[in-house]
């Protein structure tokens, strides 16, 4: 089959390629659990762009025995090409989106249904992923996808949407009506954030980036108030939320100092929710300790939230913005993204 591998790592991304189109052996049932996805879609995610610059070796493979050549990907949906004589539920040509994370369903956190922190493998990051024609993966990760959702329309829900979905459930479970939550970064993840809580919670929700594409992208999603990042969003926010900042900020680019914009426009007893990452979050504890701020981190989500998730899309309460790149395309796909070319989300093809 046709994949897209990445053999190096670029930490400077300047590199005039990443990945490598190869003609590689499919994946093949190995255990009866194992179903054959044919990708429909795979979601291009800044995640790839930190695994190109080598950010999660450490964390993917601790022991240092090396991950690479893998094949890229880890927002995937399609069809059911082929199942494992175990699997009960689904059928070869049934639509489906595929949680990311292969977890093995007898660990403690499978069992408290934490997928994402359950022992596994994490196809795209440390395995092979679904920048190709097909997937290995297990019945475990499907989610049945409803006849009114293609799967090239839907494949960045499975992380990008999934993590945007967590965060902003989170957020919404606090807000009440005439509170305030901030949007940090209307891209990928943040335009599916917007349209979350939109539908999740009567708070106002003010915006902030940096495109003006962007911002009229989250005002169509639901968006009350609009803010440039143009150097002076604190203050923005400040005047929006009289002078005391947010409930809740919810900040989807993590680098470039919106870490410490977003914690300054938290207003005590606040809770910031990181989802976007690069750079370190420096604060002085005894602010933390006075303000009694909140810091919440955000890592995907549990199979029932992608369910939850698949249920507002397929109402309508959630839509993707995606433009479509053949596979072959996929490192045309990471250029845009990287230089900020892309308005929602990238999808390759095959
Ligand atoms: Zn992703």
């Amino acid at each position: 089959m046709k994949a897209q591998v990445l053999h190096e790592y670029d930490p400077s991304l300047t590199a005039p390629s990443w990945v490598n189109l190869e003609d590689v052996p499919a994946p093949v049932i190995e255990k009866s659990t194992d179903v054959i996805v044919r990708i429909g879609g795979a979601g291009v995610c800044r995640t790839d762009l930190h695994i190109i610059e080598g950010i999660w070796k450490p964390h993917m493979d601790p022991t240092g025995h090396g991950l690479l050549p893998f094949i890229m990907g880890h927002e995937n949906a399609g069809w059911v090409e082929e199942i494992g004589p175990e699997v009960e539920g689904f059928k070869v040509g049934d639509p489906v989106i595929v949680h990311p994370k292969v977890s093995s369903g007898t660990c403690l956190a499978c069992r408290r249904g934490h997928d994402m922190h359950a022992d596994g493998k994490f196809p795209g990051l440390d395995s092979n992923g679904g920048y190709a024609e097909y997937l290995g993966t297990s019945s475990r990760n499907l989610v049945a996808l409803p006849r009114t959702l293609a799967p090239k329309d839907v494949a960045p829900y499975s992380d990008a949407g999934l993590t945007a979905y967590r965060a902003c459930k989170k957020a919404a479970q606090q807000l009440l009506p005439d509170q305030s939550v901030v949007v940090i970064g209307a891209g990928g993840l943040g335009h599916i954030g917007v349209q979350v809580l939109r539908a999740m919670c009567a708070a106002r929700i003010i915006v902030i980036d940096l495109s003006d594409a962007a911002l009229e992208l989250a005002g169509k999603g639901g968006a009350d108030h609009l803010v440039k990042a143009d150097g002076g969003e604190v203050e923005a926010v400040l005047s929006l939320t009289g002078g005391k900042g947010a409930e809740a900020v919810i900040d989807f680019v993590g680098e470039k100092g919106t870490t410490h914009r977003g914690l300054a426009m938290t207003r005590p007893m606040g809770s910031y929710y990181i989802v976007g990452y690069g750079e370190d979050i420096r604060v002085p504890t005894v602010d933390l300790i006075i303000s009694e701020k909140n810091i919440i981190g955000n890592l995907v989500g549990t199979w029932a939230e992608l369910v939850e998730l698949m249920s507002l899309a397929d109402r309508g309460l959630v839509e993707l913005h995606t433009r479509y790149y053949s596979l072959d395309d996929a490192n045309k796909a990471l250029r845009d993204l990287h230089e900020g070319r892309i308005s929602g989300r990238a999808v390759l093809v095959p």
